[in-house]
């Protein structure tokens, strides 16, 4: 399988080429040239297969230049009950007859994150030795994403993790979940200022082209190739254990903030997955309720991006929206990049008056709603009431616009996006009580931390990265 960009200006690589990179050289998002069609009588004969036998038959297909036998290894090594809590790695539970919920959260940092960063973790490290390779990945969090790169990469080899996140301005449970990782290849920075300040740094250092090529500096963000990839397998799954038969359809509902997560399930539904609606749930920043609602795709400036209590999906713009859009438009580059030009330019762009618009809902089955905080708390409570579950923030959302959603004799599934116990407060606002824990991170905040404090300074962080490198 080729991988070109959605711009157009690439020639065509392999999957281990882009995997480490990030945005394409012509500014573009990477994707396959075409996506491998599965069949129903495939689709069939996968329905017993265990959850890493199935990953690997769809990772497998994308990624073509690894020998089988390592994809099937490297799936394997990911994929375990140690890591995941269950076999099943990610379970359904049906709340109420046509509702199922996705728990896709029992990684080690209790978010879905994980479970595709586990893989490119592995991933990583096959094609880092094959290729006698370092990397050195910088980059900025708020607590989730960045917890889960380090969960996936701790102890690789070849890789370290140099981790920015704003001094004093995490939950007690995020800080103590990154800075209390013992492993030598990784690095907690935290700088004095915002997630904004973290961010600029970051590109700040991916700026100057010397010292990223010097000190091999990458990163793991949310376009990377192979998490979308690794998402794929878990709609496949909750289709397969869901729908009444082979070829019926089954809507997803996903709490969306960069568009990474329900990117996936467009692409299963393009590789021929009988997924009826993707309804994309949004909080108080609707950048893509507004686009799926209006055809208006138009980005927020940071002082119009709320901060919410499902605070991983608090958003300007949707990274990963750039994909969907190319299969939209026929795959056509030039258009594409003229339409990221005028996001540039303009802030945003509008297919309302075009027939794209029409085919975002029939032929590409995409709908949305939106979730408040007032939604949020209600949710959380009702869920607790109604099916004595607790659920967290982001999945309240999702499951708010689902019961907005659902159709008739149409199973639906949620998928949940993290555990509660990571968004206490918000649990406590609601129900008055704390959320449960995982039994095995009783002990997290009393653990040994480490971390560096770091001024709010380009400068200085590539000073200190290039001191740990020697
Ligand atoms: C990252 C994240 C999201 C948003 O996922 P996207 O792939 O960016 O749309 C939602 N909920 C939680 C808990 C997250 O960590």
């Amino acid at each position: 399988m080729n991988y070109i960009s959605t711009r157009g200006g690439m020639a065509a690589q392999q999957f281990t080429d882009i995997l480490l990179g990030g945005l394409a050289p012509d500014g573009g998002l990477v994707v396959p040239d075409r996506y491998p069609h599965i069949d129903h009588a495939t689709l069939t004969a996968w329905r017993e297969l265990s959850y890493p036998a199935l990953a690997f038959e769809i990772v497998s297909r994308f990624a073509t230049d690894v020998p089988t036998d390592e994809v099937r290894r490297l799936v394997h090594a990911a994929y375990t009950k140690d890591v995941f809590g269950t076999d099943d790695i990610t379970p359904l539970t049906e709340l109420e007859p046509g509702l199922h919920l996705l728990h896709l959260s029992n990684g080690p940092t209790l978010a879905f994150k994980d479970i595709a960063m586990q893989l490119l973790g592995h991933l990583f490290e096959y094609v880092l030795a094959k290729r006698n390779e370092t990397i050195n990945i910088v980059g900025a969090t708020s607590g989730d994403t960045g917890s889960a790169a380090e969960y996936a990469m701790r102890s690789k080899r070849g890789v370290n993790v140099f981790m920015l996140s704003p001094h004093g301005r995490m939950s007690p449970f995020q800080r103590a979940q990154m800075f209390s990782l013992p492993d030598a290849n990784i690095h907690n920075l935290a700088a004095e200022g915002t997630f904004d300040d973290c961010q600029d740094i970051v590109k700040a250092i991916n700026n100057d082209a010397a010292f990223k090529a010097r000190y091999k500096i990458g990163a793991v963000n949310s376009i990377n190739w192979g998490r979308v990839v690794a998402q794929v397998v878990y709609y496949f799954r909750a289709y397969l254990k869901v729908a009444t038969a082979i070829g019926e359809p089954v809507d997803f509902v996903v709490p969306s903030g960069n568009f990474g997560n329900i990117c996936a399930g467009h692409i299963a539904r393009q590789m021929g997955l009988p997924v009826g609606k993707l309804v994309v749930a949004t909080n108080e920043n609707d950048v893509l309720d507004e686009f799926f609602r209006t055809g208006l795709y138009r980005v927020r400036t940071s002082a119009n991006t709320h901060a919410t209590s499902s605070p991983s999906m608090d958003i300007s713009k949707a990274s990963n929206l750039e994909r969907f859009v190319f299969d939209l438009i026929g795959r056509d580059g030039a258009e594409l990049a003229r339409l990221w030009h005028e996001v540039d330019n303009t802030g945003g762009f509008d297919l309302s008056k075009t027939p794209y618009f029409t085919r975002m809902v029939g032929e590409f089955g995409f709908s949305s709603g939106k979730s408040t905080h007032t939604d949020r708390i209600a949710t959380i409570r009702s869920a607790k009431q109604d099916w004595n579950v607790i659920v967290d923030p982001h999945t309240a959302d999702g499951i708010k616009v689902a019961l907005e959603a659902r159709r008739p004799g149409v199973p639906m599934v949620t998928l949940e996006t993290a555990l509660p116990a990571k968004f206490e407060s918000t649990i406590v606002e609601a129900l008055g009580e704390k959320p449960p824990r995982p039994a095995e991170l009783a002990d997290l905040e009393s653990r040994p931390q480490r971390s560096t404090v770091v001024p709010n300074d380009a400068d200085a962080v590539k000073a200190i990265i290039s001191t740990t490198l020697g």
